[in-house]
Formats: structure tokens, C-alpha cells, sequence
């Protein structure tokens, strides 16, 4: 399908004729046993730039979860468990080149079903084509290990997969998130049913679809609807031997308590209030800049946000000023076009949570810039918010401490170093972190100090499947990506073989 660029006319205009194709092209709905499945109450995908349906698709029921589960099992013992690392390899492989010949359609998707700006939705698919890529390559490399024990004994370790895994993702990088669980789950052997957000299921459900004769029917499941029945029926479901989980830490939690029912290990990766420390001697050409694409970047949905400044008080007033200017050079727009910097918020609800956020702050702190939603008439019907900023915020604030999930800042000053690293890690969560400085020994000390599964240092992102990605207390616990991701998507088994002499 042709994308991106806007040919003109207004922003509805294009929007509809965008839905238009979509709707002619494809068929959306639940993915199971490797076909599209029509029926199930059909709920509508809306488009946050027009907020109008781009297409109503069925949602799975709680019956369908257990057909996906008991097929997904059929798969796995019959066509998928024996399969060697070479060949799920080849596949996953086979699968990421499928995607990268459809990078332009869920791009379009992704942008129209977010109002992520079409630059950011492009970087997310390619992210989650090379995430797959990732797993393809590092699956064939895994070995078990020996254990010298002793000379009569060989004791040595393998790998095995679960058998059917549960994955349920959020709204605000959808393709990628799932990508994060899909890659590791299948390159360690498992059969998968996921359940992506209701908001936001078309550029997974299609990712699915392209999977079509590569994967043995059943091993990749895709079953959408909404988290109270989809989601939680995976959660329970007996037969799913491990859940991963993206989003709130209180519905995480539920997910964990289900699981534990039947003592199913979880993943979780949770929401975040995610500091980041400027320190006197920063490069505040590019520090101002990491911190503002740490909170604007895909509207500050974005779990890993850098929702705190924490700006040493002699340079406080400069960075404010040009943190200011650097929110106010975002540009509000029509995410088609390749200009736009920031879109809307993903839905009515998240436009309602973050609209009132703000005016809370306006009346605990102080406002420095935006506050509000965009003139420009041609975006008043989507759930656009300003860049924002609030000074002389604290800890002790709601802004301070509760996950906004928004484009709003909150700058708060520190006097020396004990003091940053306290009002860091005074919160529940400890998911990203950032130091700006050019001091090596200071990065190390920090980088040490901070309670957190992320540190970036002079920069946001990026975020690459080599590396584990995860937080710390109520930010989850287990990690996407990196070796660790495909480890914990595997159970170890050691083997002791006795090898006293046998007596002939
Ligand atoms: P959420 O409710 O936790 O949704 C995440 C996923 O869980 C969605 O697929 C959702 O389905 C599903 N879900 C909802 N209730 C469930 C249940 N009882 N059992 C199993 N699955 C369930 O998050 P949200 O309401 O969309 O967002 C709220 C807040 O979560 C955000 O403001 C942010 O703080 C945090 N969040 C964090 C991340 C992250 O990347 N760590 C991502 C998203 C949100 P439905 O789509 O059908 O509701
Ligand atoms: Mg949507």
C-alpha cells in the first residue's frame, strides 16, 4: 500500500481516504491456528488524529483464548517442539524478511492506529523486524554446558522451551512490543498467544498474517479483545505455562497473582517515573536535547519517559530556558507527514488522564510552557496535548511521582551529589535513568548509585535487542530483549549420569 507523505486536502480528508484503503485491503481479527478467524463482536479501531473508526474488527472470547491455547499445544507437541534451533532460525528469519518487504504498510498502520508520527512508527517496525532478527541469529548459539563434577558422574545442563507461552502488550509501540515477546518466545521453541491491545491490535495482527506457511499453523497466536475477558483468561488459563506482560504495575500485578494460582513465572514490564540527572558540567547542547526526546518522544507514551529532570541548581535557570525553547520546536501535526514531531495521545482516555494531570499541576507547581491543546483547528478533533512544562516541581508533588504517560515535564533542582541520587530513587519505580555529564568517574559512580534497570548517559535511547531491557521494584521484574529474554522463555534442566564402572 502506498503511504505517508499527505497528498493534500485536510487532515480528515487524508485520514479517511487512509481508513478507506485499509479497510479495502485488509481483514482484521483474531489469528489462530495460522488463519484468520471473521465472527466474535466486532469493536471499533479508532484513529486518534480524527477520532473516527479507521475499521470494527471481532474480538476473540474467552473461548477462543482456549482454542488458541489448546492448538497452540497441538502445534508445539506435533510440529514445533522438535524442531532444531537451524531451523526456527531460518524461519524467524524467513519471517523478518517477509516484514521488511511490508515496512511501508505497517508503518501506515502503526501511524494511523497511534497518531505515532510516521518517522517514529517507521523506526518502531524496523526496530521490531530487527529484534527478530536478533533471536533468528543468537538462537543457533545457544549451548547447555558441562559440569565437572567428579569422574564418575557427567553432569550436564540443557535448555527447553515452556510449551505455550501468554503474552499480553500495551497501546504505545505495539508492533515492537510484541516483536519483544513473539522473537525470544519462538526462537526458544515455544508456541505463542498474544494479545495486543484493544486500542491499537492492527499492525501485530498483520505482522501475524505475514507469518502465514512459515510458521506450522498454531504456533503463532493472535488473539484480540479486551484485557478484562481476553487478557485475563490467558492470565489464568491453566495450560499457558509462562505469562509476559507490558503495562500499569496494578493490572501487572493482577496478571502476577493469576499466574501464581498455578505457579506460572511472569515477566513484567511496568510503568516508570524515570529521573534524569544534569549535573553542573553537562553539555547542555546535547543533554537539553536527550532530555526532551526522553519525554516527547512518541508523545510521552512511552514507558521509559525521562519524566523528572533533575537539574543541579546552578545551571538550572539556563537548561530551563532552553528546555523550554527545545519543547516549544516540536511540531504538533498530522503524523503522516514525515515533518511532524509529535501527534496526538493514543485514545479519549489517555487525552482525559493526561488533560487532568496537567491541570493538577497547574495548581502544585509552576507552568513554564504549553499546558494546553494546539490552535491549529485542523487538529481539534484529535486528542492532541501540548508539550509541556512545570518548574520548581518536588517528589512529594502528584506530577512528581505518579506516571503521567504524556508529554508533560517536571524539573526539579538539587543542591549536591547525595541529594540527586536520593530524590532518583525516592520512587516506586526503577525503570530508565539518564546522567548528563562529561565527567567518565562521575557517569560510573552514578551509573552504580541509580536504582534502575536503564541508565543513558547523555542521550535517550536507543533501545537495541542486545541488551536486556527491564526495570527494577515496581517497574517488573525478568527482561525483554537480550540473551536473558530467550533464557527466561526456557526452562534449564540438569542431567546427572552415573558413571561408576560397570561391572561386567
Ligand atoms: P494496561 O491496562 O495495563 O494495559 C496493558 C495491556 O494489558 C493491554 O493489552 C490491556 O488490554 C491488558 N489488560 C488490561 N486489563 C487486564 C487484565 N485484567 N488482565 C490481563 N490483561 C489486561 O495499561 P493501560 O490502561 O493501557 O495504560 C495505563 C497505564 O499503564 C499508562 O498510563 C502507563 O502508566 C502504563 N503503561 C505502561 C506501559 C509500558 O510500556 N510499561 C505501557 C502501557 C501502559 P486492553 O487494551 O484491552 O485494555
Ligand atoms: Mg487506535
Amino acid at each position: 500500500m502506498a503511504s505517508s507523505s499527505p497528498e493534500g486536502g485536510t487532515v480528515t480528508d487524508r485520514h479517511r481516504s487512509k481508513h478507506q484503503e485499509v479497510r479495502a485491503e485488509f481483514d482484521f481479527g483474531p489469528w489462530i491456528g495460522g488463519e484468520h478467524q471473521p465472527g466474535g463482536t466486532e469493536q471499533a479501531v479508532r484513529d486518534p488524529v480524527i477520532d473516527e473508526a479507521i475499521v470494527e474488527i471481532p474480538h476473540s472470547s474467552t473461548a477462543a483464548v482456549d482454542e488458541a491455547v489448546e492448538g497452540a499445544w497441538d502445534a508445539f507437541e506435533n510440529r514445533w517442539e522438535e524442531a532444531s534451533a537451524r531451523d526456527r532460525s531460518a524461519r524467524l528469519f524467513e519471517w523478518a524478511d517477509v516484514l521488511s518487504d511490508h515496512v511501508e504498510e505497517l508503518t501506515l498502520l502503526e501511524c494511523l492506529d497511534c497518531g505515532k508520527p510516521i518517522t517514529q512508527a517507521r523506526g518502531e517496525v524496523e526496530g521490531a523486524i530487527d529484534t527478530i532478527e536478533f533471536y533468528a541469529s543468537v538462537c543457533r548459539a545457544q549451548r547447555g554446558s558441562e559440569v565437572p563434577a567428579g569422574d564418575d558422574l557427567h553432569l550436564y545442563t540443557t535448555q527447553e522451551p515452556y510449551g505455550v507461552v501468554g503474552q499480553i502488550v500495551p497501546w504505545n509501540y505495539p508492533l515492537w512490543a510484541a516483536a519483544w515477546k513473539l522473537g525470544p518466545a519462538l526462537a526458544a521453541g515455544n508456541a505463542c498467544v498474544l494479545k495486543p491491545a484493544s486500542d491499537t491490535p492492527l499492525s501485530t495482527i498483520r505482522a501475524a498474517q505475514l507469518s502465514e506457511g512459515i510458521f506450522p499453523d498454531g504456533v503463532l497466536n493472535i488473539v484480540p479483545g479486551s484485557g478484562s475477558e481476553v487478557g485475563q483468561a490467558i492470565a489464568e488459563h491453566d495450560d499457558v505455562r509462562k505469562v509476559s506482560f507490558t503495562g500499569s504495575t496494578d493490572v501487572g500485578s493482577g496478571v502476577m497473582r493469576a499466574a501464581a494460582e498455578r505457579v506460572a513465572p511472569v515477566t513484567l514490564e511496568l510503568g516508570g517515573k524515570s529521573p534524569f540527572i544534569v549535573f553542573p558540567d553537562a553539555d547542555l547542547e546535547k543533554v537539553v536535547q536527550a532530555v526532551a526526546d526522553g519525554i516527547f518522544y512518541s508523545t510521552g507514551e512511552i514507558c521509559d519517559a525521562f519524566s523528572r529532570a533533575l537539574v543541579h541548581e546552578s545551571i538550572a535557570e539556563e537548561f530551563t530556558e532552553r528546555f523550554v525553547e527545545a519543547a516549544e520546536s516540536y511540531v504538533l501535526g498530522d503524523p503522516l507527514s514525515e515533518e511532524t514531531t509529535m501527534g496526538p495521545l493514543t485514545s479519549q482516555s489517555q487525552f482525559e488522564t493526561v488533560t487532568e494531570y496537567i491541570e493538577t499541576g497547574k495548581s502544585e507547581a509552576e507552568l513554564l510552557s504549553g499546558g494546553g491543546t494546539p490552535d491549529d483547528p485542523e487538529l481539534s478533533d484529535g486528542w492532541y496535548v501540548e508539550p509541556t512544562v512545570f518548574g520548581g516541581v518536588t517528589n512529594e508533588m502528584t506530577i512528581g511521582s505518579e506516571e503521567i504517560f504524556g508529554p508533560v515535564q517536571t524539573i526539579m533542582t538539587f543542591e549536591d551529589y547525595d541529594e540527586a541520587i536520593e530524590l532518583a530513587n525516592e520512587t516506586q519505580y526503577g525503570l530508565a535513568s539518564g546522567i548528563g555529564t562529561e565527567r567518565t568517574t562521575l557517569v560510573h559512580q552514578t551509573a552504580d548509585d541509580l536504582d534502575a534497570g536503564l541508565v543513558y548517559v547523555n542521550e535517550y535511547g536507543p533501545i537495541l535487542p542486545d541488551a536486556p531491557y527491564g526495570g527494577f521494584k515496581q517497574s517488573g521484574f525478568g527482561k525483554d530483549l537480550g540473551l536473558e529474554a530467550l533464557e527466561h522463555y526456557q526452562r534449564q534442566k540438569s542431567v546427572y549420569v552415573n558413571l561408576d564402572d560397570p561391572e561386567l
